[in-house]
């Protein structure tokens, strides 16, 4: 059942960008045509993960039960010796690149060429800074799973560094054109993994990072307070929710533009040609009625009141017609001001959330013999009574 599944950043973004969008990637399971700039990305990601897994020492903590989640104050482990695993050399890099390339969705030969150019600068830029800054990773490409306040959530973390406070650093690459910090602050994928490594690490996150690849530039933003938390939670649990009840109306915006499910979307499927001429006809009905509606309320009400002018002249309320009954009939309505009745009522020692300010509450209030008759007088005329007519039709 989907309810089940897993959310995922993506699938959660999904959802709350389209509901329908998200049935035909999730449970339909349409597969959308390859794109180059996501061959390109999973290339980029596949090259990092296989240069950087030799240096990953698993030094983190997992959480297991009766192990809770420490603070950085409790780190005493010290950064000691570098990373066991040795660095590629940047010619071994390129040639795994070569290897792992993916030539899926690019638009012409030229296009992958360029992109192959980008990807192999990018490479030898960022093998560059490993020298400088050599990473601490005690987890690549991790898979991590985790239950969140009820709502299961998963997700493949890019890397998890150790800081040298002795917290965790959670990376996630990102071969964008333009990223900014503001991307990263904001980020709700970052979010989310702090919320999967904390629940499957017992080591604090002290840092969440989107890495732009393209500027060799780590994006680093400190863990996301607890509020920040809990208004992803927030959101999570209406996509949770959603999918539970099987909600997958289309809500049509500027996603629309790169969807490629438009020719299975209500909001942009044509009538079929034998169906346009009955279709029309329906449509143009409505259309004439639609406009005759205002007209026709004008013209009853006008008639109701006439009616009702006409009765109360007369001092009548069963009015025959040559097929019917009308009958005139009163609904009354009361409203009292709670800042006028709430002091009243504190003043007489009765709390109003006890009594209730609601008029139902008050008029049994006025009727109660057991309540002093000052009191009940006053709050009489705090009151204000509204009378509508209306009229019912008999059949003779
Ligand atoms: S075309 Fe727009 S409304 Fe329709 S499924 Fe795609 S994103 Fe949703």
């Amino acid at each position: 059942m989907a309810a089940a599944q897993p959310l995922s950043y993506s699938s959660v973004r999904t959802y709350l960008e389209c509901p329908l969008r998200w049935k035909f990637l999730y449970i339909d399971k349409i597969p959308e045509a390859p794109r180059g700039y996501f061959s390109f990305g999973r290339t980029i990601h596949s090259v990092l993960e296989e240069m950087l897994r030799p240096l990953v020492e698993p030094s983190a903590r997992t959480t297991a039960v009766g192990v809770s989640q420490r603070t950085l104050d409790e780190w005493r482990g010290g950064l000691g010796a570098p990373p066991p695993g040795r660095l590629w050399s940047p010619e071994e890099m390129l040639e795994t690149y070569r290897k792992l390339w993916v030539p899926d969705g690019y638009l012409s030969p030229e296009d992958e060429s360029r992109y192959k150019r980008l990807g192999e600068e990018m490479l030898l830029g960022f093998h560059a800074t490993l020298g400088v800054h050599p990473p601490r990773p005690v987890a690549i490409e991790a898979h991590l799973e985790a239950r969140w306040d009820g709502i299961p959530v998963h997700g493949y973390i890019d890397r998890i560094d150790r800081t040298t406070n002795g917290g965790l650093e959670v990376l996630d690459y990102k071969t964008s054109r333009e990223l900014s910090r503001e991307d990263a602050v904001e980020s709700d994928q970052l979010a989310l993994y702090q919320v999967l490594v904390e629940k499957n690490f017992s080591d604090p996150v002290e840092r969440l990072t989107l890495y732009h690849l393209r500027s060799l530039t780590p994006l680093r933003t400190p863990a996301r307070p607890k509020a920040a938390l809990d208004s992803l939670h927030e959101r999570v649990g209406i996509v949770s929710d959603g999918i539970r009840s099987a909600a997958y109306e289309p809500t049509p915006g500027r996603q629309c533009g790169r969807c490629e499910f438009r020719g299975r979307c209500p909001e942009f499927r044509e009538v079929p040609e034998n169906e346009r001429r009955k279709m029309s006809e329906l449509v143009d009905r409505f259309r004439e009625l639609r406009a005759r509606e205002g007209e026709l309320e004008r013209e009853l009400k006008a008639t109701a009141e006439a009616l009702h002018n006409e009765a109360e002249r007369l001092g009548v309320h069963r009015v025959p017609g040559s097929q019917g009954v009308a009958l005139r009939r009163r609904q009354e309505t009361w409203t009292f001001p709670a800042e006028v009745v709430g002091p009243l009522l504190e003043a007489h020692g009765l709390p109003p959330a006890s009594v209730g300010v609601d008029s139902a509450s008050l008029r049994r209030l006025i009727r109660d013999p057991k309540i002093d008759g000052e009191l009940r007088r006053r709050v009489a005329e705090a009151g204000g009574r509204r009378l509508q007519w209306y009229w019912e039709l008999e059949d003779a």
